[in-house]
């Protein structure tokens, strides 16, 4: 939790009082009274919340791998499965949300776990689209650890989808990305996908 204090206190104070003022000009846009008392301090809460959701953008993911980066003979899969993931889509400022599930073989050096789940909320939390999202995570991996190879799936539910019934109100979207030995090896891709349970082929 310590983080996401840190996190907001991180936030330019300008960038949030033009963010507070620009919501205040939305909800008015909207018809509504922003003097009202339910919505008197909806303008800061948004911005504070629009700040946090975008607190990626203040953050070097590879930055956090290089900081924990040790030598190892290990040599088998490294699977990080069921990291939550929040995200904000870039056409429509609506939240997608799910799982991702990263692997990495080893090539001398590995990462903490906990690093892997923060690079990925690193790249989550700004505006983003979901392919693009896997191929980040798994390029930082790639470039930061030189590992023989990286697995990234992505398994999320998109609100601008659901809201306009565009799709089922329980269907995903998945997506993944490899590298290395996961692209050149079907017997380790199969693997990944058989150890995170995925539904995908
Ligand atoms: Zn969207």
């Amino acid at each position: 939790m310590d983080e996401i204090y840190h996190m907001e206190e991180h936030f330019e104070p300008e960038a949030l009082e033009s963010l507070k003022e620009s919501y205040r000009k939305i909800i008015e846009a909207l018809g509504e009274d922003v003097s009202r008392e339910g919505l008197l301090k909806t303008p800061e809460r948004v911005a504070k919340a629009m700040a946090f959701m975008t607190h990626g953008y203040s953050v070097d993911p590879r930055e956090i791998i290089l900081s924990a980066k040790f030598q190892e003979d290990y040599k088998h899969m490294v699977l990080v499965k069921d990291i939550d993931l929040y995200s904000l889509c870039e056409h429509h400022l609506l939240p997608f949300y799910g799982k991702a599930h990263v692997a990495y073989i080893p090539n001398r050096y590995i990462t903490g776990l906990s690093k892997i789940a923060r690079v990925v909320d690193s790249f989550a939390r700004r505006l983003q689209v979901q392919e693009r999202l896997t191929v980040q995570i798994r390029d930082c991996i790639q470039e930061a650890l030189d590992p023989l190879g990286v697995a990234v799936v992505i398994e999320a539910s998109h609100m601008c989808m659901q809201i306009r019934g565009v799709q089922r109100l329980n269907s995903t979207t998945t997506t993944s990305a490899f590298t290395g030995v996961f692209l050149s090896q079907s017997k380790t891709r199969e693997e990944f996908i058989h150890l995170i349970g995925s539904h995908l082929k």
